[in-house]
């Protein structure tokens, strides 16, 4: 299966009089051999199930198709519908195509249907069934979808997204660095985090204003399981970023020091130079007491 035998992505895009919309985020990859590339970066997904966010004209869709995935597109703007229809019978039925907000979508219950009557929802979280999500997100709402995917519980799997360059930056940034802050805290709390190659903004239709990058996110063998303590402790410790930790905690609690002893942690510290197993520790602490 060779996507070069279709019609181009521009010739698609003319033929429905379509234009990007800013409101959605809209910047699209025409070019498949970039978006070839992207679907390289997300490993061996032939046979296995990806949900793409935003396929808009489906220049990325074409290339995870043509990787063998079976893919679930989630797109929010109905014009790109009669695009994509296509593809479904092009790729042999591995194209499901969700008219629908990403935002709100139930990503286990898309792809593994709702979980069993009278089968607690702990059990479907239980089974944790793999799912790989592989997008060009739009950038209104990267941040967003990925820190919902990061505290998902009922499916669990890797990740291969775009981001603005100055994201992804900040989720595989390393303590110490400006760019460390509560993004990368979450993100690598549940998964490794690796930037995989950036590409220029003149690589996109309309081009944005800076560059952008991929981001691979595998599943860490130790995931913190508890995502939204950690969004509390992180919270408060970055939102002072230039503070130590015994001031910067004090939205938290008044008892700061007591905060920081049980986690093993110097007062005089601050956020951007703890690392990942001092905000677990932290987390813990903050959990005990509350
Ligand atoms: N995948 C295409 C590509 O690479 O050329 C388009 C990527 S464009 C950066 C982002 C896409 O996400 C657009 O098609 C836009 O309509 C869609 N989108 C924006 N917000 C969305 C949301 N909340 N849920 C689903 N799709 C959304």
């Amino acid at each position: 299966m060779n996507a070069d035998e279709l019609p181009t992505l521009r010739e698609e895009l003319e033929a429905h009089g379509l234009w990007a919309n800013k409101g959605l985020g809209q910047h699209f990859l025409l070019d498949l051999n970039i978006t070839r590339r992207i679907a390289r970066a997300a490993g061996d997904i032939a046979g296995k199930p990806v949900i793409e966010v935003g396929p808009g004209p489906g220049g990325l869709t074409r290339a995870l198709l043509e990787a063998g995935a079976d893919v679930t597109a989630i797109e929010k703007d109905a014009r790109f519908l009669p695009l994509l229809e296509p593809l479904i019978e092009w790729s042999e039925g591995r194209l499901r195509i969700i008219h629908g907000d990403a935002l709100e979508a139930d990503e286990a219950t898309l792809l593994y249907g709702p979980p069993a009557p009278r089968r607690p929802a702990s059990a479907h979280a239980g089974e944790a069934p793999a799912v790989h999500i592989v997008s060009n997100l739009p950038y209104n709402v990267g941040t967003p979808l990925l820190v919902k995917w990061l505290k998902a519980g009922a499916w669990r799997g890797d990740m291969t997204l775009m981001f603005q360059k100055e994201v992804a930056q900040r989720i595989v940034a390393k303590p110490g660095s400006d760019a460390y802050g509560r993004l990368a805290v979450l993100a690598q709390a549940r998964c490794e985090a690796r930037l995989e190659f950036t590409v220029p903004a003149r690589a996109f239709t309309p081009p944005p204003k800076i560059a952008s990058a991929i981001v691979r996110l595998t599943d860490r063998a130790d995931p913190y399981p508890h995502l939204d303590v950690l969004e509390r402790v992180t919270a408060a410790a970055f939102g002072q970023r230039r503070k130590m930790l015994r001031s910067a905690l004090r939205s938290l609690t008044p008892e700061t020091e007591a905060l920081l002893r049980g986690a093993d942690l110097p007062p005089t510290a601050r956020a951007e130079e703890i690392d990942q197993a001092g905000f677990r520790r932290l987390a813990d602490a903050w959990r005990a007491r509350a």
